[in-house]
């Protein structure tokens, strides 16, 4: 089968524990969190036991080290993080506003997180690849979308798969130039895992059954729509439809849900599982993980997803 592979920017986190509107506002601060979207995901498919790997860069620091200890204790193969000796590791500062919304301050651009390229570390990986998961978060980061265009060919000419999680952030660049990426994307994934409006947006149309039609006549093949608190929905190309509810949690953080979401639903997925029961460890993965501050510290292996499903009750 090969590797997951997931290419992105790999970032630290530090989160404001109160809400507030400001970050002066919102005190104390803490981390700093192994964090990134795409760092998120791929941690949870190493704690699930798939074969996992990442490709992306950190600074030579400590920040970088939290990372790629994480990644590694979490059984994700790092040998295609390169480790920039120039720049420093990426940040992401992250708060809870009083309506509910939450924003976050990155700090990317001039991190190693946005000066990474291909390599010959990276070309061996993609070699071995059976399946890339890319978030739309990390076509903002201009060396990201290089590295991300030459792997989807390898691996697509290869008969490899490819997933996308929208993961569209207004705080970082959305141009026309990664909207054109983004649907490039979007027609050459096989499993889409967006949430709310994302769907309608990867499709290019309004309404939740015309967008899921369009995606499918795309060429996409399975879509998992996340709901947060209001569970997750699959549809396969060929007609199934199957509700899961979400499971009864206190919410701590929100941060990294749909990432632990779809990175349990994939490496589940890849291990033989029904859409059902991969849905059913997606669904406890995204639960977990917002029970515990910090953007992946929730998730959960196998046991622990299992023990959480067995002893948590479901929304009816
Ligand atoms: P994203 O982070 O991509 O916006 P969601 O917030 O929809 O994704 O979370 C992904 C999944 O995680 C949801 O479909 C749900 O199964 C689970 N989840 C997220 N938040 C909660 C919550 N508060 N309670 C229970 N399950 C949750």
């Amino acid at each position: 089968l090969g590797p997951t592979v997931c290419v992105g920017e790999i970032l630290v986190e530090i989160v404001a524990t109160t809400v507030g509107n400001g970050f002066l506002e919102a005190q104390p601060l803490v981390g700093p969190f192994a964090s990134g979207a795409p760092a998120i995901f791929i941690s949870q498919c190493g704690r699930l036991g798939g074969q996992a790997a990442m490709v992306g860069a950190v600074g030579d620091d400590d920040f970088g080290r939290v990372n790629t200890d994480r990644l590694k204790r979490d059984g994700v193969d790092i040998s295609a993080i390169s480790i920039d000796p120039d720049y420093p590791t990426g940040s992401a500062f992250v708060r809870y506003r009083k309506d509910g919304s939450r924003d976050f301050v990155y700090n990317i651009a001039t991190s190693a997180a946005a000066r990474f390229g291909w390599s010959r570390g990276v070309a061996d990986l993609i070699d071995r690849t059976g399946h890339l998961h890319v978030m739309g978060s990390a076509l903002s980061v201009p060396s990201a979308r290089a590295v991300i265009d030459k792997a989807v060919d390898i691996v697509k000419a290869r008969g490899g798969t490819l997933s996308v999680d929208p993961n569209l952030r207004k705080e970082l660049k959305l141009d026309e130039e990664t909207d054109r990426r983004f649907a490039k994307l979007v027609a050459a994934a096989d499993l889409l895992l967006p949430s709310g409006e994302e769907l309608e947006r990867a499709a290019g149309v309004e309404g939740e059954a015309k967008a899921i039609r369009r995606l499918f006549e795309m060429g996409v093949t399975e879509i998992v729509l996340k709901r947060g608190a209001g569970g997750a929905t699959y549809f396969a190309s060929g007609g199934d439809r199957i509700d899961a509810p979400a499971f009864v949690v206190q919410e701590v953080d929100p941060t990294g849900a749909g990432d632990c979401f779809g990175g349990a639903y994939l490496t589940c997925r890849r291990l033989g599982m029904s859409p059902k029961q991969a849905l059913t460890y997606a669904s406890a993965a995204g639960a977990r993980n917002v029970t515990v501050l910090g953007p992946m510290e929730g998730a959960g292996t196998r046991p622990e997803l299992d023990a959480f499903v067995a002893s948590t009750e479901r929304r009816p």
